[in-house]
């Protein structure tokens, strides 16, 4: 692998680049990114050896698409318009259907790998690029039919050398699952922080009583909103559908705790604490 394009030099392309160039000392990682201050910074941090722009990635061996799932949408035909027969493009996008819809018919469709990496932080920029980031993380995989077979064996090698777990799924129901495990937490921990700063206007005290199970619950809440608005633009439906059920679930609690009902509040609790099963066998 010699020429590695990143567009969108950020927390997930920006600790892809780490690891391939620890996996491929002799690659060169050029970094495409519309926020110039991002550019720099990712120079500085060598994790990219040169700036570049889309209209030089006719050499690449190997594009990786990671900026804001809107703005693939806007880019991806004309990345793949200018890349050669041979170029492995990865998309590692929140969302997946609207963007596999998109490019179905491109003439150079064989060369995108539609995936999802489940890995990440609150944070964003090249400064929260990590090593390691995706080593024991699942990545999910959509369409991979749709892949031309020697690029397929590029990219899963690649995934094997930075550690992750593959799995496979269409981009209708990735859209729908990850509606529940990743966008619904996104949203409750972002409406959990509004909550409580709202109440903090009042009583300034109440954040020296907020513990580690506050500052745990309300960490995704530090997330970029140019990142989330456009996930849950994209995923609207699949996004509804997960709040109708949380708030019935939120309207339940409250009725039980109005008619103190605690023996319910309890079994509720006894019973979700299943979760800990669930957690345990994906670790
Ligand atoms: P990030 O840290 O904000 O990095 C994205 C970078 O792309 C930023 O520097 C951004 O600049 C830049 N950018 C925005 N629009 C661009 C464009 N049209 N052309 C070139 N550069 C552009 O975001 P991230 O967390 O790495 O997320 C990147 C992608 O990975 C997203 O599609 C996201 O859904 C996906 N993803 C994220 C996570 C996660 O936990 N963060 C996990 C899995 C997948 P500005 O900041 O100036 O906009």
């Amino acid at each position: 692998m010699k020429n590695v394009y990143i567009i969108g030099i950020g927390l997930i392309g920006g600790s892809m680049a780490l690891d391939i160039k620890r996996l491929y000392p002799k690659s060169t990682i050029y970094g495409i990114d519309s926020d110039e201050s991002h550019l720099e910074d990712a120079f500085e941090l060598n994790i990219i050896d040169k700036k570049a722009a889309i209209k030089d990635i006719s050499n690449a061996d190997l594009v990786i698409l990671s900026i804001p799932v809107d703005a693939s949408l806007e880019i991806v035909g004309d990345v793949l318009n200018k890349i050669s027969d041979e170029t492995l493009v990865i998309d590692v996008g929140s969302t997946k259907r609207l963007f596999c819809e998109l490019i179905e018919n491109h003439p150079k469709r064989r060369n995108l790998l539609a995936t999802h990496p489940i890995a990440g932080t609150e944070h964003s920029g090249p400064k929260a690029a990590v090593l390691g980031l995706f080593e024991n993380k699942t990545n999910i995989i959509c369409e991979v039919e749709k892949t031309a077979f020697k690029l397929q064996e590029r990219a899963l090698k690649l995934f094997g050398e930075l550690g992750m777990r593959i799995r496979y799924m269409n981009p209708v129901a990735h859209d729908k699952h990850i509606a529940y495990v990743s966008h619904l937490s996104h949203i409750s921990s972002f409406m959990l922080g509004k909550t409580v700063i709202e109440k903090e206007k009042n009583e300034r005290d109440i954040f020296d009583m907020a513990g580690s199970g506050f500052e745990s619950t309300v960490r995704l809440a530090k997330s970029s909103p140019e990142m989330w608005t456009p996930i849950f633009k994209q995923n609207k439906d699949n996004v509804l559908e997960t709040l109708d059920e949380y708030i019935a679930n939120l309207k339940q609690f409250k009725i039980l705790i109005e008619k103190d009902d605690f023996d319910a509040i309890y079994h509720e609790m006894k019973d979700t604490n299943h979760i800990k099963q669930i957690l345990k066998g994906i670790e």
